[in-house]
């Protein structure tokens, strides 16, 4: 199976949270409980008969307090190297962060496809404030709530399309 999605983002944008959804696991850790350290994830997934693979990366030292600009940059060069398509995750509440450009910048530079997505969109009220992501000089944004799952189907139908 060569179809690979990586999650990428800072700490605490819900990667794992949707990466759960997407695998329909709870492999990976979510981050309530602090002092967990583990560096990537692989699970399996299937939509409109397409099977794939998804991969959470990150897991850092928990607490964003402690994460180091150079650990977020070395996961998302490995998941350039090693995925087809990249889901570059942002959190509503939060806005576009330093660490948030860094991202962007680094998966601008690359050739690959990425899909953004604007996560922790639970209500409508979020809607109208995930158009601010635009700001970030992209053609399409996904938003979605990881939680309850809204959005994800759009998500995911755009995502097989680009296998
Ligand atoms: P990660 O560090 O990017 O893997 O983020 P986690 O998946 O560990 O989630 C970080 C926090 O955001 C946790 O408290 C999650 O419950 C919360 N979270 C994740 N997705 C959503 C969402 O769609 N809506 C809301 N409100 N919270 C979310
Ligand atoms: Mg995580």
């Amino acid at each position: 199976m060569g179809n690979i999605a990586a999650i990428v983002g800072r700490p605490n944008v819900g990667k794992s949270t949707l990466f759960n959804r997407l695998t329909e696991s709870r492999s990976a850790i979510v981050n309530e409980e602090s002092g967990v350290t583990r560096d990537r994830l692989y699970g399996k997934s299937i939509w409109n008969g397409l099977e794939f693979s998804v991969v959470d990366t990150g897991g850092y030292a928990v607490g964003s307090e402690d994460v180091f600009e150079e650990e977020i940059r070395k996961q998302v060069l490995i998941a350039i190297e090693e995925a087809d398509v990249i889901l570059f995750m942002l959190d509503v509440t939060t806005g576009i962060t330093d660490y948030d450009e860094m991202v962007a910048d680094l998966l601008r530079r690359s050739k690959k496809k990425v899909l953004v997505v604007v996560n922790k969109v639970d209500n409508p009220e979020r809607l109208a404030d995930a158009s601010y992501f635009y700001s970030l000089g992209v053609e399409e944004l996904f938003s979605v709530s990881s939680i309850n799952g809204s959005g994800t189907g759009e998500l995911l139908d755009r995502l097989v399309e680009l296998f």
